[in-house]
């Protein structure tokens, strides 16, 4: 159990905190991702009374499927990863439910360990959901022909401008 933070050991304090993870312990089950290396999360702890505030980042090589040619490529993943924990009483657990923000997490009073893997699975898809590029300049694939032009070029635009320019040509020649 790789992401797990252990609140019953922590100080009273500010502390620094690393998390490592392979890609089967983190079992991302998303299409369009594949997580290819150890994940990797690090930061500032501060527990207070019935408080756990996590202020970091974490870091996950990941191949993943250019939004504009469909080449598939790696990148290393960083995000910022903050979340705060809120320790209440069992019986105010469930009117707090409903209050509970994507960072913000109410547990149980007593809680020993906090398992924030699911935290991080959707930190990784969010990340992801701008459309990944292989590239800045890549000139992804020729809708008529199919062809990555990354790779090679086609000839589909000059025929389309040849096209074009068919009447204008037609009345040079006449002329
Ligand atoms: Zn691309
Ligand atoms: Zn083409």
């Amino acid at each position: 159990m790789a992401f797990v933070l252990n609140i019953k050991d922590l100080p009273e304090d500010v502390s620094r905190q690393e998390f490592v993870s392979t890609p089967e312990e983190l079992a991302l089950d998303y299409e369009g991702i594949e997580v290819v290396g150890d994940v990797c999360a690090f930061g500032d702890v501060t527990k207070s009374n019935d408080q756990v505030i996590f202020r970091g980042e974490f870091s996950a090589p990941v191949k993943i499927t250019c939004s504009r040619c469909a080449e598939e490529f790696e990148r290393k993943l960083k995000s910022e990863l903050v979340f705060v924990l809120t320790m209440v009483l069992e019986n105010e657990l469930q009117d707090l439910e409903e209050e509970t923000l994507e960072d913000f997490y109410f547990i149980p009073e007593g809680t020993q360990e906090f398992d924030f893997s699911e935290h991080i699975r959707e930190q990784l898809i969010v990340a992801l959901e701008m459309k990944p590029l292989c590239r800045e300049e890549c000139r992804g694939i020729c809708p008529d022909c199919g062809k990555n032009l990354n790779i090679e070029e086609c000839i589909c635009s000059e025929e389309k401008i040849d096209e074009r320019w068919l009447p204008l040509k037609d009345l040079l020649d006449r002329s």
